[in-house]
């Protein structure tokens, strides 16, 4: 593919700004962002955008990548948004590397990293939310109140500075994908969703930023997880299609480690994410559990006839 800064033809400020044209360029100004963006839209560049709160790993990387393959200008946000975080949550510690970031991003393919300031994006006086109701009581929604809010506001704000044509999310956070699709459909936004895989260690635990914060004790007991998500798929596929027991044997199995705590385990249909009784359409299985002080989720997509 023709890189960016050719498309954009002659030696722009946009080359200037660049030690090398494939060199990532980090903007942590709104107004700057907007005024790149305004170039490649007057060009009819196509524009992607992968949020993120950073410390990436390959999942996030799977997302650039994918992106990348199908759009001209990447934009990767990093951002570690405090609307969404609960007042005892992990808002002060999560993993923050900037640096590492950069270069991880860059080597996936992405053009830049807009990396605001909390001040930024939520300067003092800041009032305005945007809030999806119904899908977002479900699920982590119950646990996490505000959190979606949090997620639906920053995505809208991210959308409004990069006017994306498409953006990248993972479903290994399988309840935001619908939320977003949904603000999306509801408020007639321009940016097309796509929703990519679960990227997952070799042993099977879905890559998460916050795995760093396991021990080796947790992180060992953390495999329960996927392993009782994997045996549920090869017991539908064996012919299994009592949702019901299915779910009660991963909960079992989980139980079964005294450090971990389940928030919930739950077998629902991919469209509102009500309770799922018969294996129709897409069933997704959805577990969030806290190991110690680390909150993990994961979940597995089941194909109904
Ligand atoms: P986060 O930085 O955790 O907010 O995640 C940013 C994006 O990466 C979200 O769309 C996540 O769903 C996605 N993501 C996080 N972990 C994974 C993973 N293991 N596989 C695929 N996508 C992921």
């Amino acid at each position: 593919m023709t890189p960016v800064c050719a498309k954009i033809g002659g030696r722009s400020d946009i080359m200037k700004n660049r030690s090398s044209e494939d060199a990532i360029k980090i903007i942590e100004s709104i107004a700057k962002m907007k005024a790149r963006i305004r170039k490649y839209k007057e060009k009819n560049l196509s524009i992607a955008l992968v949020p993120t709160m950073g410390y990436l790993h390959k999942g996030h990387l799977s997302l650039i990548e994918k992106a990348k393959a199908n759009t001209e200008v990447v934009v990767v946000s990093i951002f570690v948004n405090p609307t969404q975080f609960g007042e005892n949550e992990d808002y002060g510690v999560y993993p923050r590397d900037l640096e590492r970031d950069r270069k991880l991003s860059e080597e996936a393919g992405a053009d830049y990293i807009f990396n605001p300031s909390v001040e930024e994006i939520y300067p003092r006086g800041y009032n305005t939310y945007v809030e999806v109701e119904k899908l977002t009581e479900k699920l982590c929604g119950k646990s996490r109140p505000g959190h979606f809010r949090g997620v639906t506001t920053i995505v809208n704000k991210l959308f409004n500075i990069i006017e994306p044509d498409r953006a990248y999310f993972g479903l290994k956070d399988a309840q935001q994908v619908l939320v977003i699709m949904k603000m999306v459909e509801d408020l007639n936004m321009n940016t097309e969703i796509i929703p990519c895989p679960i990227v997952r260690e070799e042993d099977g635990l879905a890559m998460s930023s916050r795995n760093v914060y396991l021990s080796k004790k947790e992180r060992s007991i953390s495999l329960v997880l996927s392993k009782s998500l994997f045996e549920a798929k090869d017991k539908v596929n064996a012919g299994e299609r009592n949702l019901a027991k299915i779910v009660a044997r991963i909960k079992a199995n989980i139980d079964n480690e005294s450090e971990i705590t389940i928030d919930y385990v739950k077998a629902v249909n991919m469209i509102n994410l009500e309770n799922a009784t018969t294996l129709e359409n897409k069933v997704l299985i959805a577990l969030a559990v806290k190991i110690g002080k680390v909150r993990l989720i994961d979940n597995i997509i089941l194909e109904g006839n």
